[in-house]
């Protein structure tokens, strides 16, 4: 039934710091954020992704 659930990787949406990009990202048990699908989410060398939870309030 499905995609087999046995990993405890989460998905959210996050977005650069330094550009202000938004992308999906894969969040790790370890809490390594890796974008998904691609090698980075902008081109920032050193841009800080930050993690969008559920409802987030400017
Ligand atoms: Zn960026």
């Amino acid at each position: 039934m499905g995609d087999n659930g046995n990993d405890t990787k989460r998905r959210s949406a996050a977005r650069c710091s330094n550009c202000g990009a938004i992308g999906i990202v894969q969040i790790w048990p370890d809490g390594r954020i890796q974008p998904l699908g691609q090698d980075q989410l902008c081109r920032c060398d050193d841009g800080e992704l930050h993690v969008l939870e559920g409802s987030d309030r400017p």
